[in-house]
């Protein structure tokens, strides 16, 4: 029988380059899996859906919400993010470990359902650093960018209800102290 996953959180403001952590992580590590979030976000350019997000409108996620098909749900500066429940649980069961890349209501929430989900938050190197990520990228416009950063400093706030805090300063770097980070948690697992 397969060994269940480990069900992982990593968590940050957006900009604060998750997705090249996650790119990292998905090639230094066997059996781990992106858990793909729908979302009532429109794609952004080079989002593809079922791969980045599952894109749905607004009716539909209503309805994933009343049949109980999310782990966990929020919203984020005006738009519905989800983890679909069934497919997470089908992967941690095959003995994959899930990489849930959420904001940090849907962390906690998952966290009362979930006490053993390994929760990590990434800190950029400051505010000024995010703020510059989030221009660079060119994909916001001003007033998108400074409701990411009001939500930025609450998230911040919220950190320290994680088991981990790693700064994201050389992605790389951040990176393989998360996988380390994840090493570490399997092996206490497997002593308990
Ligand atoms: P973005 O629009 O930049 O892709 O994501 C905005 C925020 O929503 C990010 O902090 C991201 O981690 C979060 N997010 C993505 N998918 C989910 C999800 O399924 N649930 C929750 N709660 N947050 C999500």
């Amino acid at each position: 029988m397969n060994e269940r996953g480990v069900l992982i959180i990593v968590s940050a403001p957006s900009g604060c380059g998750k997705s090249t952590i996650l790119h990292r992580l998905m090639q230094r590590r066997d059996k781990l899996c992106f858990s793909v979030s729908a979302t009532t976000r429109k794609p952004r350019a080079g989002e593809v859906d079922g791969v980045d997000y599952f894109f749905i409108d607004r009716e539909k996620f209503d309805r994933m919400v009343e049949n109980n098909e999310f782990l966990e749900h929020a919203e984020y500066v005006g738009n519905c993010y989800g983890t679909p429940k069934a497919a997470v649980d089908a992967r941690l069961d095959a003995g994959y470990d899930v990489y849930l890349d959420i904001e940090v209501q849907g962390a906690m929430q998952i966290k009362r359902q979930r006490p053993e989900t390994l929760m990590i938050f990434v800190m950029p190197p400051s505010l000024e650093e995010l703020e510059r990520r989030l221009i660079a990228r060119g994909t916001d416009s001003a007033e998108v960018i400074r409701g990411r950063m009001e939500q930025a400093k609450c998230e911040f706030e919220q950190s320290k209800y994680f088991d981990y805090v790693v700064t994201n300063d050389v992605v790389e770097r951040a990176a393989d102290e998360i996988s380390e980070i994840i090493d570490r948690y399997k092996h206490e697992q497997n002593k308990n």
